[in-house]
């Protein structure tokens, strides 16, 4: 490959929002075959809006969003962001958390005015076992809806449940169509949201496939199975997606909000908060391929 085709290629990416680290990087995202997609900041846009809040019998709605959003203020994921932007425009006043401990692509749990506070998916809140009645409703409410759900504890006791809406990008439905065009042939989604959830989100964008309930861990083994089986590129916002990022044969980060732990692992980031980019970035590497060879 000619050098210099490769540095052209970088310096077109960069004028369209992309840093590639590096002509490798290029040259490795022209052979690309599958492509991988986190969910939550990724294909969506991360719990932008508050849509219900479903209180235990004697809470009041405000107080569980105050501890919420306070405990919140610890986390670097998307959905708390939003959650702290939420709770500031209601000019809720927010505490300081401590011993803060965060499950990464689960959700935290800390201590606030003394009371211990855990937020998060269902399996860390409540486990497997059964809801109780009152926080049921969200659940069937929203049932065919692009939510997301964070279940929050007070002492080891569910006092409330959060419905978030988590529409899906508005560039979503064509950055696929654009990568398959652009030949790759196997989108999948890799989430640590539910398969419920996540299926929907998978079912709009006709996704070939779904891995759910993905920890850490788990979505690095579903990068490098897929790894084995053709060139992968793997796309995600968050620190939970660093391990993944850096097992793909390219990692691209959504630099904008993502911060800098996935931006870091990441051989791409694009610095706008958009999808486009990504397969804007697939048409220059394979491209510029075309000009190198
Ligand atoms: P994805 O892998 O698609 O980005 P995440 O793993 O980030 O999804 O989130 C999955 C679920 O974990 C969310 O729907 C939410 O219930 C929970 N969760 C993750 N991080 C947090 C957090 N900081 N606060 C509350 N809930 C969280
Ligand atoms: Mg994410």
């Amino acid at each position: 490959a000619t050098p210099v085709a490769f540095i052209g290629g970088v310096s077109r990416a960069a004028r369209a929002g992309i840093l590639m680290k590096g002509s490798a990087a290029l040259e490795a995202l022209a052979q690309i075959r599958t492509a991988i997609f986190d969910k939550t900041g990724t294909l969506t846009l991360g719990g932008a809006e508050l849509i219900e809040i479903d209180v235990a019998p004697g809470q009041q709605a405000d107080e569980p969003l105050r501890l919420l959003a306070s405990l919140e203020q610890a986390s670097h994921h998307v959905l708390a962001d939003s959650i702290v932007r939420i709770a500031r425009h209601r000019k809720l006043m927010l505490s300081q958390p401590c011993d803060v401990r965060e499950y990464r692509g689960e959700g935290l749990k800390g201590r606030i005015d003394r009371i211990s506070v855990a937020a998060g998916s269902r399996p860390l809140i409540v486990g497997n076992g059964p809801l109780p009645k009152w926080a049921e409703s969200g659940e069937s409410r929203y049932h065919d809806a692009h939510v997301l759900r964070v279940f929050l504890a007070f002492d080891g006791h569910l006092a409330a449940v959060f419905t978030f809406g988590d529409a899906i990008r508005e560039d979503a439905v064509d950055t696929v169509r654009a990568l398959r065009s652009a030949g790759i042939t196997r989108i999948v989604m890799l989430t640590g949201d539910d398969g419920t959830t996540a299926e929907k989100v998978s079912a709009s964008l006709k996704l070939d496939a779904v891995f759910a309930d993905a920890a850490p861990a788990d979505k690095v083994g579903t990068v490098e199975a897929e790894k084995a089986a053709a060139p992968t590129m793997m796309v995600g916002d968050g620190i939970n997606d660093a391990p993944a990022l850096a097992a793909a044969t390219v990692g691209i980060a959504l630099g904008a909000r993502g911060g800098t732990a996935s931006s870091e692992a990441a051989d791409v980031v694009v610095l706008t908060d958009s999808l486009q980019p990504v397969a804007e970035a697939l048409r220059i590497a394979r491209r510029t391929r075309g000009i190198a060879l």
